[in-house]
């Protein structure tokens, strides 16, 4: 069965005939201890997953493990939490891989009080990262954006224009206006369980348009009785948005499924 996995040999650049059944669209597949195996989990159950990185030298090895997947894509990220006059310097390496995925991410800006002190490089590296993207055009970015919402949504209207790329915000955390300026910027959402558990993330996910809706586990970060949770576990957050939006949950992980193509094929 794994074999025939195999047989159908998928470039990560490659669209069409997505035949999944769940959509994990931010994991970070190499902070799990079994990263290897966690990627034929992911190609065995079908799971759509978006490797994300949280640096450019993270990158060759989740690429090197994808590359023939049919389900799971490696990102290209630098992440805003990493980002600091440092490590700067990482950017053109960053930009070296672009041309090998379509996607990006982890990246954009953490506003939270333990980054602050690096807002300038981050908003630096943010902006440099969206104009390559526009200049490639074709992208689609996960997006972080814990306390700096309105920053990243401002960034993304100045640097990417719509036609030359396509945001994802990941853990959106910004208040409904923001969300609905997003939501105007055709952004997505993808949303995980730990915006679930909290009242705020609840009335947001009411608000957010149905099409516009993804799922992901931002895992191991987040977990479930002291333990990571894995692609393997999205379906608590589709039963979650099922019964938030009033739907089935086969309806909802349609649903999700339905973005997602949209998502990938959207001109
Ligand atoms: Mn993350």
């Amino acid at each position: 069965m794994k074999f025939q996995i195999f047989l159908t040999m998928f470039k990560q650049n490659q669209n069409s005939k997505i035949s999944t059944t769940l959509v994990d669209f931010h994991c970070h597949i190499d902070l799990y201890p079994d990263f290897e195996r966690l990627i034929q989990i992911c190609e065995f159950n079908k799971i759509f997953t978006l490797a994300v990185t949280t640096t450019p030298r993270a990158w060759q090895r989740n690429y090197d493990l994808t590359k023939n997947c049919k389900y799971v894509r490696s990102a290209i990220g630098f992440h805003p939490q990493l980002v600091n006059k440092e490590t700067l310097n990482e950017l053109p390496l960053w930009e070296k891989y672009l041309c090998k995925t379509r996607y990006v991410g982890e990246v954009g800006i953490d506003g939270s009080k333990d980054f602050i002190s690096t807002l300038n490089e981050q908003k630096n590296a943010f902006i440099q990262i969206l104009k390559k993207c526009s200049d490639s055009r074709n992208k689609i970015l996960s997006v972080h954006s814990v306390r700096s919402a309105g920053l990243v949504l401002d960034l993304i209207n100045e640097y990417l224009a719509r036609d030359r790329g396509k945001v994802v915000l990941h853990w959106f955390t910004g208040s409904l206006e923001e969300a609905k300026r997003a939501t105007n910027l055709e952004c997505f959402f993808s949303i995980n369980t730990a915006m679930t558990r909290t009242q705020k993330g609840r009335l947001l996910i009411k608000e957010l348009p149905l099409e516009r809706l993804l799922t992901e586990t931002d895992g191991p970060f987040i977990k479930r009785s002291n333990k990571s949770i894995y692609p393997t576990d999205i379906n608590s957050v589709i039963c979650d948005i099922a019964n938030l939006k009033n739907l089935s949950y086969k309806d909802t992980a349609n649903l999700v499924i339905r973005n997602l193509k949209n998502l990938l094929t959207a001109p």
